[in-house]
């Protein structure tokens, strides 16, 4: 089936920005544009490569401003998407970000160390903010943003891609339908090798580590497949290359026991490529592979379902999704709570791995 066309469907930074903040909210929040105007905060990989891109797809939003420390990146962005001089920003000007009409969202694409700060400055400037996994390093940073935008009446969203996907959508369907019964098991992997020595990855100053990386995608495919939140976990960090991964796991295996009994077993690395989702039912089976990739995520169920649904641009579709969401003043698909969840549980599993004891949610 073709989804092409499925939309259809502070505290710490209140300083400089919260000036910005009240006369500026109508801006936001009340808007007749056909398109609402993105401003991407971190000109890196997914900005780059994905974002930019999905952006030239999008028909409920457009790439209009960028926020970059790198100003050597700006001519090569304004050439490429006809960015203009007015809507480009830096690190340190981002919050006049909130005299500009023609932003209406921030989609801050930063390393997670930095999520916190920029979108709540963000949102003090009354803008919109999707913010990217790992939603933030800690549960009292996702709290502070999620505060920061419900009291500058903006809209947050995480940039959960994979639940904007109907492959993905396909098993939250079976966890809330249960046609193959209770969930028994699941095993959840995602990783990938990570040849970089010296990048925010490996360092955990700026929320780096496998867990927080690639573990969400595993955390993710046992808590929607469930539909249920973990209530208690036991992990173990490793590294098989200490020389890189000496501040931050290299691989981070975890399991989460659920209230119905379901139990899961979770692997994440940036040491080894895997990509899939197994969930044992009481009457069947599901599994997806792969499970959390751009594109192509695909799977089968015991009595013969084939999940292969066909998406033009899965970051086009969230981005228009949620664009949308904000048109129509819906809740967001992913909303910051989503990502605090998540969160949460990543808290738990670190202890857990710090102690090597299972800790109780
Ligand atoms: P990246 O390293 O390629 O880019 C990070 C950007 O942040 C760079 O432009 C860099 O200049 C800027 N930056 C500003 N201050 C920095 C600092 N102190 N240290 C390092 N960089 C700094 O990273 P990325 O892969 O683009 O990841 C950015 C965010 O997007 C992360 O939260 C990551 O998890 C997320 N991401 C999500 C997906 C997805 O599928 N949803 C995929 C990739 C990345």
């Amino acid at each position: 089936m073709n989804q092409r066309r499925i939309f259809i469907k502070n505290t710490l930074i209140a300083g400089a920005a919260a000036s910005f903040s009240p006369s500026f909210l109508m801006s936001a929040t009340r808007t007749n544009k056909e398109k609402l105007g993105v401003a991407l905060v971190g000109l890196g990989y997914y900005s780059t490569d994905l974002l930019a891109p999905a952006l030239q797809l999008t028909e409920h939003c457009e790439l209009k401003g960028i926020v970059t420390g790198s100003p050597e990146k700006i001519p090569v962005w304004q050439e490429k998407y006809g960015i203009q001089d007015k809507n480009i920003y830096n690190y340190e000007n981002f919050d006049s970000i909130a005299n500009n009409e023609e932003i209406d969202i921030i989609y801050v694409v930063l390393p997670p160390s930095m999520h916190m700060e920029y979108t709540v400055r963000a949102a003090n400037a009354g803008k919109h903010v999707w913010c990217e996994k790992p939603m933030a390093t800690s549960v009292e940073e996702c709290t502070t943003m999620i505060n920061a935008c419900k009291s500058n009446g903006v809209k947050l969203a995480i940039g959960y891609r994979c639940q904007h996907d109907p492959n993905i959508q396909a098993y939250m369907k079976v966890a809330k339908e249960r046609p193959f019964g209770k969930v028994k098991m699941i095993t959840s992997a995602a990783g990938y090798f990570d040849g970089r020595t010296d990048h925010w990855k490996q360092k955990k100053d700026l929320g780096g580590g496998a867990m927080g990386d690639m573990g969400v995608y595993a955390l993710q495919g046992a808590r929607l497949a469930t539909g249920e939140e973990p209530i208690s976990v036991l992990a173990q960090a490793s590294s098989t290359r200490p020389e890189i991964y000496h501040e931050v796991e290299e691989t981070m295996m975890f399991q989460l026991e659920f209230p119905s009994g379901a139990l899961a077993s979770c692997q994440t690395s940036f040491g080894i490529q895997m990509n899939h989702l197994h969930v044992n039912y009481e009457k069947g089976w599901l599994k997806m592979e792969p499970h959390s990739s751009y594109n192509g995520n695909k799977g089968s169920m015991s009595d013969g379902t084939i999940i292969n649904f066909s998406i033009n641009s899965q970051q086009a579709k969230q981005m228009d999704e949620d664009a949308w969401s904000i048109k129509n003043n819906q809740n967001m698909l992913v909303p910051g709570e989503e990502g605090l969840r998540d969160i949460r549980v990543v808290e738990a599993i670190y202890k857990s791995a710090r102690q090597n004891c299972v800790v109780k949610l």
